[in-house]
């Protein structure tokens, strides 16, 4: 459904990706992970054209990326950012709902859709509808950032680094909350993250990056079981290793995947 293929990118002769390609099947949770400035990024905004590869092609259902009108690209494609991006002087119903009035959907509708997207991430749009984006905790924006993007039902979903500016707890819940949604919409998901518990815990296929070179794509059993770089063991297994993995790999779908650490190489 998405491919990257052969895909490179150079800024002013430093080459910040090289030859990387990869595929990504409708419904998956793609997770690129790897260290700061390994190219997750400009990977991921390759998706929505915010940057052009210098070599090799982005297609989505077989079209190349470059071709698409890039209205109609971004509203098949929701983001969702580190910092909220939510709009300041909106308040938040109005932040969910604004795509869709820039597809005409009438106000009634819209304010329908906004308060039932809250509702479906526990917060009640009698105490959240009208409050504006400064009058919510960190948290609270991010969860408002993903309803956002799957306001206007888009078929892609990018998100970048979306919980890394929250505690720990918040965290964990916010990946259950995507884990949750993404289960009941089917919307394809690619997640970037240099944390490599929430790319083993969201993940159901997981890229890994390393200095612009894509070291291993595989569903994350694979990528513990069978590393296929020094670079990846290291990287999952490297240091202080000692959390349950079996616990991290539970897919958030009630099915713990049966991986001990005796298990690991
Ligand atoms: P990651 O998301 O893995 O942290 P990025 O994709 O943001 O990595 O960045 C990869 C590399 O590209 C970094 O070395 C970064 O400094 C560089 N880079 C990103 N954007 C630009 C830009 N607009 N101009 C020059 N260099 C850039």
């Amino acid at each position: 459904m998405i491919k990257y293929d052969h895909v490179a990118k150079t800024y002013t002769d430093i080459p910040v990706l090289k030859d990387v390609s990869f595929e990504i099947n409708r419904g998956d949770l793609f997770v690129l992970v790897g260290p700061s400035g390994s190219g997750k990024t400009t990977l991921l905004k390759m998706f929505n054209r915010l940057t052009v590869p210098t070599d090799g092609d982005v297609y989505y259902q077989g079209k190349k990326i470059k071709d698409y009108d890039l209205q109609q690209l971004r509203l098949k494609t929701g983001y969702v950012l580190q910092e909220s991006s939510l709009f300041p002087n909106l308040n938040i119903q109005d932040n969910i709902a604004i795509q869709l009035e820039q597809q005409g959907v009438d106000k009634e509708q819209r304010h329908h859709r906004a308060q039932e997207l809250l509702r479906a991430v526990e917060m009640d749009p009698q105490i959240y509808a009208r409050r504006m984006p400064n009058e919510l905790s960190g948290g609270e924006q991010q969860r408002v950032g993903i309803i956002r993007a799957l306001a206007a039902k888009p078929e892609v979903i990018l998100m970048d680094e979306p919980f890394s500016a929250l505690d720990p707890v918040v965290r964990h819940q916010l990946q259950d909350l995507v884990l949750r949604l993404q289960k009941q919409t089917h919307t394809t998901i690619i997640f970037v993250t240099h944390d490599m518990q929430e790319a083993l815990r969201l993940g159901t296929k997981i890229a890994v990056l390393k200095d612009g070179i894509l070291q291993q794509v595989g569903m994350p059993q694979e990528i513990i079981n069978r590393p296929a770089t020094e670079f990846v063991k290291e990287f999952f297994h490297g240091h202080n290793f000692h959390f349950s993995l079996t616990d991290i790999l539970d897919n958030g779908l009630g099915e713990k995947i049966a991986i001990k650490q005796t298990d690991l190489p």
